[in-house]
This record gives structure tokens, C-alpha cells and sequence, in this order.
């Protein structure tokens, strides 16, 4: 076999898979037909429990840098939930609790930069045209830009070639749902003109919002209620002009800007794109997987799609990797779609009431919205469950019958004081991937456990501080390598029921 793993597309879903299999010392090889460096320029930023995760894997600090060369200052306090402004990070019951606001090409550059550290083989200008099962694995051929056919085997293939994915329609993976209803309009636009951070503006044309990206370009995305209409709009794929974006911005903000004093130069990017709501019944075939936007496509409400993909790439990652490295039993990769797919389905839920929220423009649908601004999103419990719903936590992961509260749920942030006398973030004791059995009795209970050199666990004993109200009490948890708890409990454990937790995700000698 050449590889371990072969990934189809160095986009932000496939990116993240391939480092976190190769930084368990795996040989992965990433297939991507375009050229070379970064796609184009559609995620605006990572949400804080994404952040919390890359943070976990020692590697936030590099998006900070990058995204400091975009902005001076990156960091956005708030959000947007179905086209309203109104949400507020410091929900987010993280110390990550803010939008970092970083170009898509930003972040992929900076993922590329962690697979090349740690041994992916990236491979630009490779299309994937076939693949089929070889052996125990697959055997996949793809053409290079100049025309050569390149073969390559691997143990393990995962699609995370986007929405048209060439992988899923080669396993003949059915994508069920419905097609656009209407194209709204995105451009970077080249002007110095101030927009002001999460500009939101209703009429009864549409929907517009802008925001800046750097001191020379602002973002904007129309739904125009006439010119997006499916039957009136230009084709998806034909190109956005700004005569089109100055038609948006008259008709969409009348009486707030003047677009002549807007010195627009130019669109530096720009794209159509629908509310077409399309996924799979499953993420699965034999050894090869789906992940990201391959296995849905969705309008990008709220702009939290990549985020829900990053996720996914971080569910997958450590458990093909602990697979191959012989450290699970293989049944543990059925936990991927048993785990996301759930949370994919929800989201998706979420995306069609936000459409619907945000683009009926009709007297009913401005009514309603009245009613969700002035009524219901200023509610504190609301504000929270929609925190939670941006960040892909309202669906906890199955946990036994009797379990404790935490089980399946995402690790509350805390800090720990530990033994050798350091003190900690929590998602620090991650870096290496592994999982982490923590004693916060006092009692130093794993002590006498050996099983650190034979699995990869790391037993950590110390003072939790900083406690989150769900975590008072807890005396010992087991968190999964994605920063997920896998057991928790509030009274001092026996070695045999830790022996016995653990034995559920990893084989113990
Ligand atoms: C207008 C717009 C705005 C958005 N804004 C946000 C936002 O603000 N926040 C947010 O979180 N998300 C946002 N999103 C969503 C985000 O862009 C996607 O969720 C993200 O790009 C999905 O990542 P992916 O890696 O799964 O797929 P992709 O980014 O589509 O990457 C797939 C890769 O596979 C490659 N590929 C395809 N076929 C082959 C093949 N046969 N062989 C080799 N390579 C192949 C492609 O070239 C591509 O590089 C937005 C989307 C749009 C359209």
C-alpha cells in the first residue's frame, strides 16, 4: 500500500482529516485537483468551540497570526442567527468567546501548514477520476494537470471533495433533498468605504448584510425578493457584476447608503449560491468515508457550515487513526456516522428555519420576523440555545442509559492545577491526541493503573478550577481525544469500572 489513508480534497474538511491521522505517525496523502495553494474565499472565521478545538491540538495560535494579517483586530464579540444580529459569544461558555474573523483561503492555508508538519504527502493538481476496492483497501487513479495517471493504494479512503462529490456519486451514496428556490448574491467588494461589523438590513426588496474584511474590502450577501428569484436571477456559476452589487446595494439599502460615494473598484471575489438543502443517508461505505460537504449541501445561514464540517473532520480523525495504529477495534468507526449524523440533521433542520425566517418577504414573513426579533432573541435561554445550535452542541452524543449528565457531551472549559504544580487548560492535556483520565477526587486514584504505557491514555490528577456549574462534584472523567467526555462520574471509581470504560474505545492488553 503507498498510504495508510488517501483523502480526496484539501479543503478545510479534508485538510483537517489528514492531520490528525498523520500526527499519530501515519502515512497520509491528500489528492486535490487544483493547482496549488487556497480555494476561494467563502468562510468568514471559526466560531469559539472550534477555535476551543484547534486549541486543544496546539495549533489556535497559528489562525490568530493569519488572521491578524487580515485584521488588526479579528476578534468579534457577536453573531447572526437566521439573518438577525443579536448573538453574543461570551454564551459560548468558552474562553475561545469570539468569531475570529478569518478568511477561508486564511484558514486553509494555515490547515496546510499543520499537514506539512506533520507528514501529510499534499498533492495539488491531482483529480480524482476512479477509485474501486483493492485488497483491503482501495486503489485510486488520478490524472495530473498534465495529463499523467497517477495509481495509488491506500487502507482507508475518505471523500472530502465538496457538494459535488465525485466520491460519494462513485459509492452511489443517494443525496436526497430539494434544489434552490432562489440564488442570493456574494461578493468581496474593493472599497475603502466604512461598513460597520454585522450590518443587517431588512427591506421589503430583501435581505443584505456586510461587514468588513480588511481596510480595503468589505463582504456583502444579497437576497434580492425579485432579481434572486430562480427564474429571474443569472445562472448560478455566471459571473456577479458590480453593476449587479451597486443594484443590490440601492435597492437593499436605500436610504442608508449612497453607492456612488462608495468608490467601489472592484468585486476581488465573488459567487452565487442557493438555498438547494441536499444530504446523505449515510457516511459510510466498506472502508471509505464521507465528510464536510460531501456529505450535504445547505444555504450557509448564519455562516457556520465549515465549522460544522471542521467538527466532523475532528470526529473522524483520531478514530481512523487510533483504527490504523491497531490502538480500536474497527467497530469504532461506526461511531462517526452514529455521532454526526444526528448533529448533520439538526443542522440541517436549523438552516431551513432560518431560510424561511429570514426569507419570507412577504407581510407574514415580515410579521414573524417582528415577533422573533422584539420577543423572542432577546431572551437569555434563547440567546443560549441558539449559541449552542451555531456551535453544533444541542445534540449530545449517546451516552449509556443512567449515565452521568456529562456523558457525550463537549468538555466544559475549565483549568487544572496539577500535581507537578502546573497550572493548565484543560484542552492543553490533548495535544498529543490521547485520551485523558482525569481524577479530580484528590485521591489520586489512578495511581496503580499502568496503563499509560500500554495505550494511549494519559492519567492526569489535579485540582479542577474554574468550574463550570455542571462540572461541581465530578470526581473523575475519561474525555475523548475530540475533546468529547466519554464518562464521568461524581463518585471516587473502582480501577476495575476505569478498566472497564476504557476497554469500550480502546483495547487494553
Ligand atoms: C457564499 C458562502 C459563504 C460561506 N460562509 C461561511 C461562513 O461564513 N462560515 C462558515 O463556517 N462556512 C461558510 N460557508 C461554508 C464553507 O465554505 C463550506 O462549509 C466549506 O468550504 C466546506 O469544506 P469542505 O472541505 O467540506 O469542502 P470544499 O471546501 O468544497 O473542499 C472540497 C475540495 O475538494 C476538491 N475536489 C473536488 N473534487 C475533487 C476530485 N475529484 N479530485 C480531487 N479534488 C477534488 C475541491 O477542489 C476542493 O478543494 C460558506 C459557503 C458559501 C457558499
Amino acid at each position: 500500500m503507498n498510504a495508510d489513508l488517501i483523502v480526496v480534497g484539501a479543503g478545510p474538511s479534508g485538510l483537517t482529516v489528514a492531520a490528525e491521522v498523520a500526527k499519530l505517525g501515519l502515512n497520509v496523502i491528500v489528492l486535490e485537483r487544483r493547482e496549488g495553494g487556497h480555494s476561494e474565499s467563502r468562510a468568514a472565521g471559526l466560531v469559539p468551540r472550534v477555535t476551543e478545538l484547534l486549541a486543544s491540538r496546539g495549533v489556535a495560535d497559528r489562525f490568530f497570526k493569519e488572521s491578524s494579517e487580515q485584521q488588526e483586530w479579528p476578534f468579534h464579540p457577536g453573531h447572526i442567527y437566521g439573518g438577525e444580529s443579536g448573538i453574543k459569544w461570551r454564551d459560548s461558555e468558552s474562553r475561545f468567546d469570539f468569531s475570529l474573523r478569518i478568511q477561508q483561503w486564511r484558514t486553509e492555508k494555515v490547515l496546510l501548514g499543520w499537514c506539512l508538519d506533520v507528514g501529510v504527502d499534499v498533492r495539488f493538481g491531482h483529480i480524482v477520476e476512479d477509485f474501486g476496492e483493492e485488497g483491503d483497501g482501495y486503489a485510486v487513479m488520478a490524472r495530473t494537470s498534465s495529463g499523467e495517471e497517477v495509481s495509488l493504494t491506500a487502507k482507508y479512503l475518505v471523500g472530502a471533495d465538496g457538494g459535488r462529490s465525485f466520491v460519494r456519486t462513485k459509492l452511489g451514496i443517494p443525496f436526497i433533498g430539494k434544489d434552490e428556490s432562489f440564488l442570493a448574491v456574494v461578493a468581496d467588494v474593493v472599497s475603502d468605504y466604512p461598513i460597520k461589523t454585522n450590518t443587517v438590513h431588512y427591506s421589503e426588496n430583501g435581505w443584505i448584510s456586510a461587514y468588513p474584511i480588511d481596510e480595503s474590502k468589505f463582504r456583502f450577501i444579497g437576497v434580492h425578493a425579485k432579481l434572486g428569484s430562480i427564474d429571474v436571477s443569472p445562472a448560478k456559476g455566471s459571473p456577479v457584476t458590480v453593476d449587479e452589487v451597486k443594484r443590490y446595494l440601492c435597492d437593499l439599502l436605500p436610504d442608508i447608503v449612497n453607492v456612488d460615494d462608495m468608490n467601489i473598484k472592484g468585486l476581488s471575489w465573488s459567487n452565487r449560491f442557493g438555498d438547494a438543502l441536499r444530504s446523505v443517508s449515510t457516511f459510510r461505505s466498506g472502508r471509505a468515508f464521507l465528510v464536510g460537504e460531501a456529505c450535504r449541501i445547505h444555504y450557509p445561514a448564519s455562516g457556520v457550515g465549515m465549522n460544522f464540517c471542521l467538527q466532523d473532520a475532528f470526529n473522524l480523525g483520531w478514530k481512523l487513526a487510533y483504527v490504523l495504529k491497531g490502538y480500536s477495534d474497527p467497530s469504532l468507526l461506526d461511531s462517526f456516522e452514529s455521532e454526526r449524523k444526528p448533529v448533520m440533521d439538526r443542522f440541517l433542520q436549523s438552516i431551513d428555519s432560518q431560510c424561511t425566517l429570514q426569507f419570507t418577504f412577504t407581510e407574514g414573513g415580515k410579521a414573524h420576523r417582528d415577533h422573533f426579533r422584539e420577543y423572542l432573541l432577546p431572551l437569555p435561554e434563547v440567546k443560549k440555545h441558539f449559541v449552542r445550535e451555531l456551535s453544533g452542541l444541542t445534540h449530545p452524543y449517546d451516552s449509556e442509559k443512567g449515565s452521568h449528565l456529562l456523558s457525550g457531551e463537549r468538555l466544559p472549559d475549565f483549568d487544572l492545577i496539577l500535581r507537578d504544580g502546573r497550572c493548565s487548560w484543560v484542552g492543553n492535556e490533548l495535544h498529543d491526541s490521547e485520551f485523558v483520565l482525569l481524577d479530580l477526587s484528590g485521591e489520586n486514584v489512578f495511581q496503580s493503573l499502568n496503563v499509560e504505557a500500554v495505550a494511549p491514555v494519559r492519567v492526569v490528577c489535579g485540582h479542577g478550577s474554574m468550574l463550570p456549574e455542571v462540572m461541581i462534584g465530578v470526581k473523575a472523567l475519561l474525555i475523548r481525544p475530540d475533546s468529547y467526555v466519554a464518562w464521568a462520574t461524581d463518585t471516587t471509581p473502582s480501577l476495575t469500572e476505569v478498566e472497564e470504560v476504557l476497554s469500550k474505545w480502546i483495547r487494553l492488553p
